[in-house]
């Protein structure tokens, strides 16, 4: 099944149960707290916190969301993209566990011939919080789930809140067992490869105070209206419906990969470690091309960065494989074309987009020759002295005079086997900084040249703190 058909079997089967179909928001959070929306109850946190009033009383959507926290899984394991869309449904103080669970058992299990995803029943396993015994019994009664297929989970795994005082209650997850093939047998909590976390059940329940951590707070009452909050990964229903082995191997992935591997001229499935960069670029290629689609411009910090730094790793895997060409406008057309079918506005915009994206490329491609071989000397003379860390200094000088990005020096040393004395380059940083200020003063051009500060501030910042972005939203 197509991944657009699982789509719009979703939103047909929550609007025939009386959900407002409420389109996807931007990427760009519409949450000042976050960089990007991360997760499909994002758009909806002024109603479930109870800030304002919903003018709905359930509600549906097939959310956009990025994810940057799950960059270093992309291509390594079978199920995280950088960018994915959850399927969600909500409620605002109407149906609760037990209209959860039926809706969720009966759309996996539904036959695709009468509209559902047909998944066979003996596949599902679901999690619950450990003292959640409504739920784990409302699985047996409303669904016939066996009890061994049902496992308890602690705080860490199974609860929600938003890390302040307020709403935030026990989840409940459904997995579906791939098979021997895939891993251990004994449910999600011995092995998450082979059992498939799709679909997270959060049931807002409790009003928590004293909330110091995911799992430190302690729970003051019952809500007077609870919620539900839940969010099925769309990719990972399509991988299993389509019977291919990951993520970047969908209808909507898949054939940026092959393009990637046709200008590469090697065949996909030969070579673990260009298959990893193969589904790099597949996934960062439509991260990108979605990220520009929402209006999100290459730069130094913020959400200008991530789209930065998906274009460089996506290019830079490229060069791993061998292709010094330009990749993008070979690449992103196919990814459109694909990603159009859900989102018709990319290909109206492909102008604007494909400027915006070719356009980073040719840029980096600058910055990489010219850095490069001031790289790989530096990595020499290290060698040569029989030293495995690049200096801050070198580090520094890489950055400084020649546009290197410290992430990049820092990646391109690890493949080496090399390290970098980040301590060093932080100092010089620092120094920098510093003569850019008195320099500033004496100058009395009436303060600092903020230009060269926040090029300095952000190009450390954002490189430390790349994977820093999240809430509890991201760690369900
Ligand atoms: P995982 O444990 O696999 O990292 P999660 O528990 O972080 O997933 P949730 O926050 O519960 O995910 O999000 C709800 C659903 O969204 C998940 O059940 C999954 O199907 C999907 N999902 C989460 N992260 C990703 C991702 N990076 N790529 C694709 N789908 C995702
Ligand atoms: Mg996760
Ligand atoms: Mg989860
Ligand atoms: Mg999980």
């Amino acid at each position: 099944m197509e991944t657009a058909e699982i789509r719009r079997r979703w939103l047909q089967f929550f609007a025939d149960r009386g959900h407002t179909v409420v389109p996807s928001a931007s990427l760009i959070s519409p949450d000042p707290s976050l960089l990007f929306t991360v997760a499909g109850m994002v758009p909806f946190i002024p109603y479930l916190t109870g800030r304002e009033a919903p003018p709905y009383a359930r509600a549906t959507s097939v959310q956009k969301c990025v994810r940057t926290l799950d960059i270093e899984e992309v291509g390594r394991t079978t199920r995280h993209g950088t960018f994915f869309q959850m399927n969600g449904n909500f409620s605002f103080g109407d149906y609760f566990k037990e209209g959860a669970i039926a809706f969720a058992w009966e759309l996996l299990t539904t036959p695709q011939d009468a509209g559902g995803y047909g998944f066979d029943p003996d596949t599902l396993w679901a999690t619950v919080h450990e003292e959640d015994d409504e739920a784990f019994q409302l699985w047996q009664d409303v669904a016939g789930l066996p009890v061994e297929r049902i496992q308890r989970r602690g705080r860490k795994d199974n609860y929600w809140h938003t890390g302040q005082p307020g709403p935030g209650g026990p989840c409940s997850e459904i997995y579906v067992d791939r098979g021997p093939a895939y891993g251990r047998e004994g449910g999600p909590v011995a092995d998450e490869d082979r059992y498939l976390e799709v679909w997270n059940l959060v049931f807002m329940q409790y009003e928590l105070a004293d909330v110091r951590s995911k799992e430190e707070f302690r729970i003051v009452g019952e809500l007077p209206a609870k919620n539900i909050d839940t969010g099925m990964g769309l990719e990972r229903v399509a991988l299993l419906l389509q019977g291919v082995d990951n993520l970047y191997e969908i209808d909507e992935v898949r054939p940026v990969l092959d393009r990637a591997a046709q200008l590469a001229g090697v065949s996909y499935g030969d070579d673990e470690e260009s298959d990893v960069r193969l589904r790099v670029v597949a996934d960062h290629v439509r991260s990108a091309l979605m990220l520009i689609g929402d209006g999100v411009r290459p730069g130094n910090e913020g959400a200008g960065y991530v789209l930065r730094r998906l274009v460089r790793r996506a290019v830079r895997a490229m060069r791993l494989l061998g292709v010094q060409t330009p990749v993008l406008p070979e690449l992103l057309p196919v990814s459109v074309e694909r990603m159009s079918r859900s989102y018709p506005e990319l290909a109206e915009d492909l102008g604007r987009i494909s400027a915006v994206a070719y356009a980073e490329e040719e840029a980096f491609r600058r910055t990489l020759t010219a850095g490069t071989s001031i790289f790989t000397a530096a990595a020499d003379t290290a060698r040569a002295a029989g030293r495995r860390t690049l200096s801050g200094e070198q580090a520094f000088q890489l950055h400084d005079t020649y546009g290197f990005p410290v992430d990049l020096t820092l990646e391109m040393a690890a493949e080496q086997g090399l390290e970098v004395d980040t301590e060093g380059f932080r100092r010089l940083m620092a120094e920098q900084r510093d003569r850019a200020r008195a320099d500033a003063r004496a100058k009395k051009t009436g303060g600092v040249d903020t230009a060269v500060y926040r090029e300095v501030s952000d190009t450390l910042g954002a490189a430390v703190d790349f994977t820093g972005y999240t809430t509890t939203a991201d760690e369900g």
